[in-house]
């Protein structure tokens, strides 16, 4: 393999890791809520959040989710594209989000009755993701209601793989979360793991801290359902979350975490 670590292992103390869940850490499956992140997955990140100066997971997921999958004292953890994170061990919310708590409720009551069985909706605290996986077929007409529903809400639709997210319209996003973390930390070396068309945003963000003298890692998980973009753009392309977690070990052994 590459070594694609190389700028993180120069300073470790100055260098961050964050990645994406699904898709990343967690193969996709048909059941959003049976996503598990490989094995190993939570461990390694473990190890690399005792060495590096920043270790996060940045996901669309309820970070009350990944506090279950991939919680540990010393990851930083950050749900729905950054509108939730954790402190303490309890899920806090960023930014003033509780006037979408009601839409977003009320969003998803309408969307189980209306969309029919086979469309997953997984409720969110500030938001709402119909999942068309298990009903490929239904795509254009979750599209169509998701559009419908954004008019009549003031959600925003924002697809993803096989699903729609409607989400507030506050400034959010991967690529702002991943950009003040990094910041915050003062981080002179960032890697971005991720899968999807959400991630692209982290990309930018990367290419915004290379802008101020950062050294960067872009790292794309391919998949028939990857972004072209994404592929594009990634300095180093892996193969799904076994590969993403093999790299991350690959890391950790570097710095002296052991395998
Ligand atoms: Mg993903």
């Amino acid at each position: 393999m590459s070594q694609w670590f190389a700028p993180l292992a120069a300073n470790p103390a100055q260098a961050g890791l964050f990645t994406d869940f699904d898709g990343t850490l967690a193969p996709i499956v048909d059941a959003p809520e049976e996503a598990r992140p490989v094995r190993g997955a939570a461990q390694t990140l473990t190890i690399l959040a005792e060495r590096l100066g920043r270790v996060g997971v940045i996901s669309g997921r309820p970070a009350a989710f990944l506090l279950r999958h991939v919680g540990a004292p010393k990851i930083g953890l950050w749900g729905l594209h950054g509108l939730e994170t954790v402190e303490g061990g309890q899920v806090v919310s960023v930014g003033a989000t509780e006037e979408w708590r009601a839409a977003a409720v009320a969003t998803a009551g309408r969307a189980a009755q209306e969309l029919g069985p086979a469309v997953d909706v997984e409720r969110k605290s500030q938001g709402v993701t119909l999942h068309y996986r298990r009903a490929p077929a239904e795509a254009e007409r979750v599209r169509a209601w998701a559009e419908a529903a954004a008019g009549a809400t003031g959600l925003v639709p924002c697809p993803a793989r096989m699903s729609v997210e409607l989400r507030p319209p506050i400034p959010h996003g991967k690529g702002q979360t991943l950009e003040a973390a990094a910041r915050e930390a003062g981080l002179s070396a960032v890697a971005f793991a991720g899968d999807d068309v959400g991630d692209v945003a982290a990309f930018d963000a990367l290419d915004r801290l290379a802008a101020g003298g950062a050294a960067v890692v872009r790292i794309g998980v391919n998949s028939e359902e990857a972004p072209p973009e994404l592929l594009a753009r990634a300095d180093l392309v892996l193969d799904g979350p076994d590969e993403v977690v093999a790299a991350f070990r690959e890391l950790a052994s570097v710095l002296g975490g052991g395998r």
